[in-house]
C-alpha cells in the first residue's frame, strides 16, 4: 500500500471514530424501531353519531390472558380503537400462584395510561359460570371484588349477575354458541337468560366473538331488543392472533355515540346503537346496518354511456365508492347491471347498468341483519 493510500485510510478511520464518539460512545440505531404512530380506522359518522370503535371483552394475566394490562392499552392505541374494557374472569384465575388475585388491579394499572392516550377505558369483569348458562360480561362496574366466586348452583349464577346489576353494569352474554357441539341444549335461549332479560339484567349478546359468528345470537338480539356486540375476547397479543394491517382488524363493536365519552358509549349501548364487525362481515339490527352502509358507500353520477348494438338501450357506467375500512360484497337482486361487486376498503369500483333504470337492487352478502338474512340495498343511478 502506498503512503498516500495509507494516509487516506487512516484519515477515514479517524473520521469514523470521531463521528461515533461524538455522543460519548453511544450510537443510536433507531432505523428499525416502530414509529410512534396510531393507526386510523376509517368508518364515517352515522346519522349524526360518531362511530366509535370498541372492544369490550379483553383478557390479561389477571385471569387467563397472556399479557400485562398496560399492553392491552398500547395495542388498542396502535390499532386505532376509541374504547376498550378489560374483562378478566372473576372465577378463573390460573396465574394465582404467581400473581395475587385482585379483580380491580388491571383497571387500576391502566386507567391513567388510558387517559394520557385518549382512549376511553371502561371497568369490566367476566362472570364465568358453567355452560350453560355460560359467561357474561359486566362493564361499567364498580368494585370488582366480592362477586360470588362459588360456581356450584344456579342460584349462585344468578347472584353473581345480580351483583353486577346492583352496580348498574351493562351486562352482555358472551359467545352463547361456545361448546355448542359438546353440551347439548347449551346453545339456546335458555330459561336462565330469559329470566335475566325479564329482570332487566341482560342488555346485549356477543354475536361476534373472536373468529366466531354466533348466528342465533343475532336473532335473539333482534327478537328481544338486546344490543348486538362484537368482541375479540383476546387472550394472546392481538398481533399474535390477528394479521393486523391493510385494513385487517380485531373483532369489535362499532358504537354510534353522541360524543366520544364513556357516558355517551354507555348511552349508545343501552339504546342498542351498535353494529358488530369481524373479518369482512358486519351484523346488527337492520336500521343500523343500513345507516352504516349508506354512510360508507356512495355512487357517483353516470360518467359514460355506450349504445347496445341496434337497440334503444345503452350501457351506463357509474363509479361506486367505499369510504370506509369495512368490506362489502354485493350480489345483484333485481335490475340489469353488474352482477357482483366487491368493494374493498377505501377503494372504488366501476359498475354498469342498462339505461332506463333509476336504481339497482343488491343483496349485501357480507352484512347480516338476521342469521339468514342479508341487507338489501338500492344503488341509485343518476
Ligand atoms: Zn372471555
Amino acid at each position: 500500500m502506498g503512503k498516500i493510500k495509507l494516509f487516506l485510510l487512516l484519515l477515514f478511520c479517524g473520521a469514523m471514530l470521531a463521528q461515533a464518539q461524538t455522543d460519548n460512545g453511544l450510537l443510536r440505531m433507531d432505523e428499525f424501531r416502530n414509529a410512534k404512530k396510531r393507526q386510523f380506522i376509517q368508518i364515517p359518522d352515522v346519522g349524526g353519531f360518531q362511530t366509535l370503535k370498541g372492544d369490550f371483552h379483553v383478557h390479561t394475566v389477571f385471569s387467563d390472558g397472556h399479557v400485562w394490562p398496560t399492553v392491552r392499552l398500547q395495542e388498542a392505541w396502535q390499532e386505532g380503537l376509541d374504547v376498550i374494557a378489560i374483562s378478566d374472569h372473576i372465577e378463573y384465575t390460573p396465574h394465582s400462584r404467581d400473581l395475587p388475585v385482585n379483580h380491580n388491579r388491571a383497571y387500576e394499572l391502566v386507567k391513567d395510561l388510558a387517559a394520557e392516550n385518549n382512549i376511553i377505558f371502561i371497568k369490566g369483569s367476566e362472570i364465568t359460570r358453567q355452560t350453560p348458562p355460560g359467561h357474561f360480561n359486566a362493564i361499567f362496574i364498580g368494585d370488582a371484588s366480592g362477586y360470588i366466586e362459588d360456581r356450584e348452583t344456579n342460584e349462585k349464577d344468578k347472584m353473581a349477575i345480580t351483583k353486577a346489576a346492583e352496580q348498574s353494569a351493562f351486562i352482555f352474554w358472551n359467545h352463547p354458541g361456545w361448546k355448542a357441539s359438546q353440551i347439548e341444549g347449551s346453545y339456546d335461549w335458555i330459561d336462565f337468560v330469559n329470566e335475566l332479560h325479564q329482570d332487566n339484567m341482560l342488555h346485549g349478546i356477543e354475536v361476534f366473538n373472536g373468529f366466531s359468528f354466533h348466528k342465533k345470537a343475532l336473532d335473539w338480539c333482534i327478537d328481544h331488543d338486546l344490543t348486538v356486540m362484537g368482541s375479540s375476547d383476546i387472550h394472546n397479543l392481538i398481533k399474535h392472533d390477528y394479521n393486523l394491517g391493510d385494513y385487517v382488524h380485531r373483532s369489535m363493536t362499532l358504537v354510534f355515540a353522541k360524543e366520544r365519552t364513556a357516558e355517551s358509549v354507555r348511552e349508545a349501548l343501552e339504546a342498542g346503537r351498535t353494529v358488530a364487525w369481524s373479518s369482512k362481515y358486519i351484523a346488527g339490527k337492520e336500521e343500523h346496518v343500513r345507516d352504516l352502509f349508506n354512510a360508507c358507500v356512495e355512487t357517483g353520477s353516470r360518467f359514460h354511456s355506450k349504445p347496445v348494438n341496434n337497440s334503444d338501450t345503452s350501457t351506463n357506467y357509474f363509479e361506486i365508492k367505499n369510504n370506509s375500512d369495512l368490506y362489502f360484497e354485493l350480489k345483484l337482486k333485481s335490475g340489469k347491471g353488474t352482477e357482483k361487486i366487491t368493494l374493498f376498503p377505501r377503494t372504488s369500483q366501476i359498475i354498469t347498468a342498462s339505461s332506463g333504470q333509476k336504481a339497482l337492487e343488491y343483496e349485501v352478502v357480507t352484512a347480516f341483519v338476521r342469521s339468514d338474512k342479508h341487507l338489501i340495498v338500492e344503488i341509485p343511478l343518476k
